[in-house]
């Protein structure tokens, strides 16, 4: 199976109610965990910066689909069009990500979970390491049980590198 195909199938997957339902409440439970941990966004936007700040955002291909078909629509509903090939690439030269614009995020309502669990403020205790990446990894082996009740192929994939899949479609 090529990219065309997992592409097709994750596009078809992430319309079906329960992904939507599956993606709408991590989010929710994300939100909850960040209100009660209260990290501090320090440096805005810098971890948008992946090469400069030294992290990778990654995500499976059902979770990009239904982030991109998202993004997509709520571009279209300011007329604006949905990310090309050419975005994905500079931003890659640049080392951030397309999204990121003047310090903020662009998709700030629908970016991945990563993108919503990942702060660089570990607080005074130190712990926000240990419930940041306790926290993704409940998500992630979530994502992947999901993957495999729809039998959609799972790829685990740097989030630029499935919006270039994606905006080469
Ligand atoms: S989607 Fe938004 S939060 Fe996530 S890396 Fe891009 S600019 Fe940063």
């Amino acid at each position: 199976m090529g990219d065309h195909d997992d592409i097709a199938q994750w596009r078809a997957a992430a319309s079906l109610p329960e992904v939507e339902r599956f993606f709408l409440d991590a989010r929710q439970r994300i939100a909850e965990e960040v209100r009660t941990r209260r990290p501090l966004c320090l440096a805005s936007g810098a971890c948008c910066h992946f090469e400069a700040y030294g992290h990778r955002m990654y995500l499976s291909g059902l979770e990009a689909a239904f982030v991109v078909a998202r993004i997509d629509a709520a571009r279209a509903r300011q007329a604006a069009n949905p990310l090309r090939v050419l975005e994905v690439a500079s931003a890659r030269e640049r080392g951030d990500c397309p999204y990121l614009a003047g310090g903020l995020c662009g998709a700030h309502e629908e970016r991945p979970l990563g993108c919503r669990i990942y702060f660089c403020d570990k607080g005074a205790d130190g712990k926000g390491a240990e419930w940041q990446s306790d926290l993704y990894e409940a998500m992630h082996a979530e994502t992947i049980a999901l993957h495999e009740r729809l039998g959609a192929p799972y790829r685990y994939l740097e989030w630029r590198a499935a919006l270039a899949l994606f905006a080469g479609e």
